[in-house]
């Protein structure tokens, strides 16, 4: 793994529930990683710093439908 991500465009940016703003962004790779662009100002998880990669929750863990 390289230190640095090496990014090939932007897919798209989200808020995260903490306040954080996220990019999302293809590596050449063809792998999609996500990168806080902006901290919350009310976020206090000390993970959450700019450049810092973070994983995004796949909505497909989040059970939407209940049977
Ligand atoms: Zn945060």
């Amino acid at each position: 793994m390289q230190d640095k991500l090496r990014i090939l465009r932007g897919l798209d940016s989200r808020a995260l529930p903490c306040g954080c703003l996220v990019g999302v962004y293809e590596t050449y790779e063809s792998e999609t990683v996500a990168i806080i662009d902006v901290k919350g100002s009310a976020c206090v998880n000390p993970d959450h710093r700019i450049d810092a990669p973070v994983n995004l929750q796949p909505p497909s863990t989040i059970p939407t439908i209940s049977r």
